[in-house]
C-alpha cells in the first residue's frame, strides 16, 4: 500500500519562503539527517542487531526522524505520543529502553520503570516548555497558593513533576480537569499557556496559568493557515492545543498527536491541513494512503520562523547517535531517588486515570 500525499508550503509566492534546497539544508542541520540511503540501511541494520544483543527496545515519538520511526516499528518497539511512550516502556519486559525524543520523555520512562536502564541518543534534546519552567519558580507559586492543585504538562522536568499534584498530557488534560473540577478544585497550570488557555476555555476552570510556550506550535499563525484554507476550502483544519488560540478558534479539530492521527483515520474528508510538528506527517501519510495532507505553514504576521515546523530538539535524534548510545551505553537517564519517588506519584496518577 502506498502512502498518502503530504504537501508543504508551496502555495504562495515562493519568494515568501526560503527555497526548498535551503530548507533541506536547514533540516539537515537541525535534524542531523547526514546519511545517504546506503548509510541509512547499514546503520539501521547495525542498530537492529544492537537492540537484540542488549535486549533493548526503541521507543520513539511521532516527531522524530522517519528513519527512526520505521526502525522502532520494525523491531517491536513503538512510535507514540508521550503518554503512550511512557506506558509502553512500563509494560514491556525488556530491561533497556532507548527513548528517542526529548529529555522529559526519557525521564518519564525512568520514573515509571526505575529498575530499567533508560538510554537516549542525546541528553541535550530538551523542550522550550521544560526550559521555561524551573522547579524553584513553580514551588514559589505553589507556596503562594496553597489552596490550588498544581497540574503540570508532561513536557516538564522530573523535578517539576515531583512538586506537582498531577501530570497530564494533552490527550487527557480536559478529562482530568473535568474530574477535578467536579471535586471543587482550583488550579495552578504549567507551563504551556496556549494549552492552559484552551483548557480554561473548554472547562471554565479557575486556573492560574504559567507563561510558557512551545517554539514550534507558537509559530503557526492565523493568516498563513487561512491563506492555505482559501486555496483548499474543502480541507479540514486539525491543530494541536499548543497552537495559539487564533489558530485553535478556526480549527475543525483540536487534539494531541495521537488524537490527530485517530481523527485523520476516521474522517471521510480527504483533505486535511495539519498544524503540529511536521514529523507527524510520516505516520499520517502511511496510515492514510488515500488522503492528502497539507502542512500548516509556520508563517504569517508575527512569525519568526518561515521554514519548517520541525522541533529542533526532536531533530537531534539521529541514527548515528542512536547506534552510538547502544555501543557506548552513555546518555543514561538517572534521577535522584527522592525526586523519582515524588514524581512517580503524580505520573502514576495520570497513568491510573487513563
Ligand atoms: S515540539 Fe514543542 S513541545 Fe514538543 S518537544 Fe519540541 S519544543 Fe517541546
Amino acid at each position: 500500500m502506498g502512502a498518502g500525499t503530504v504537501k508543504t508550503i508551496n502555495y504562495m509566492d515562493s519568494s515568501n519562503f526560503i527555497s526548498k534546497s535551503l530548507r533541506q539544508e536547514h533540516l539537515k542541520k537541525i535534524s542531523g539527517l547526514r546519511y545517504e540511503d546506503e548509510e541509512k540501511y547499514e546503520l539501521q541494520s547495525e542498530i537492529r542487531n544492537l537492540l537484540k544483543k542488549n535486549n533493548a527496545l526503541l521507543i520513539a515519538h511521532y516527531y522524530t526522524d522517519p528513519a527512526i520511526q520505521d526502525l522502532a516499528l520494525d523491531t517491536d518497539g513503538c512510535v507514540a505520543d508521550s503518554l503512550d511512550m511512557a506506558k509502553f516502556g512500563a509494560n514491556t519486559e525488556s530491561n533497556t529502553l532507548v527513548v528517542c525524543g526529548v529529555k522529559f520523555m526519557g525521564e518519564t520512562a525512568k520514573i515509571l520503570s526505575p529498575d530499567k536502564t533508560v538510554l537516549m541518543p542525546t541528553l541535550q534534546a530538551t523542550c522550550s516548555l521544560d526550559l521555561g519552567c524551573k522547579a524553584e519558580d513553580l514551588q514559589l507559586l505553589k507556596d503562594q497558593h496553597p489552596d490550588r492543585e498544581v497540574i503540570v504538562y508532561a513536557n516538564t522536568s522530573a523535578e517539576v513533576k515531583s512538586i506537582a499534584d498531577w501530570v497530564v498530557t494533552s490527550s487527557i488534560a480536559l478529562d482530568v480537569m473535568d474530574r477535578l473540577m467536579s471535586e471543587g478544585k482550583k488550579f495552578i497550570w504549567a507551563p504551556d499557556k496556549h494549552l492552559g488557555n484552551y483548557i480554561q476555555k473548554e472547562t471554565g476552570a479557575d486556573m492560574i496559568i504559567w507563561d510558557g510556550s512551545c517554539v514550534v506550535h507558537e509559530e503557526f499563525k492565523l493568516e498563513g493557515i487561512m491563506n492555505l484554507k482559501h486555496l483548499h476550502s474543502d480541507a479540514l483544519i486539525l491543530a494541536h492545543p499548543e497552537c495559539p488560540d487564533k489558530v485553535l478558534n478556526i480549527s475543525d479539530f483540536v487534539g494531541s498527536t495521537s488524537q490527530i492521527l485517530n481523527f485523520a483515520k476516521k474522517t471521510n474528508n480527504l483533505k486535511l491541513i495539519v498544524a503540529t510538528d511536521a514529523g507527524i506527517f510520516h505516520q499520517l501519510a502511511l496510515q492514510n494512503p488515500n488522503k492528502e495532507f497539507f502542512q500548516a505553514p509556520s508563517s504569517g504576521k508575527g512569525a519568526t520562523c518561515i521554514s519548517c515546523a520541525y522541533c529542533p530538539w526532536m531533530g537531534m535524534n539521529d541514527l548515528l547517535k542512536l547506534r552510538d548510545v547502544l555501543v557506548n551505553k552513555d546518555n543514561e537517564i538517572s534521577l535522584e531517588e527522592n525526586i523519582l519517588d515524588k514524581a512517580q506519584k503524580s505520573v502514576k496518577r495520570m497513568i491510573d486515570f487513563v
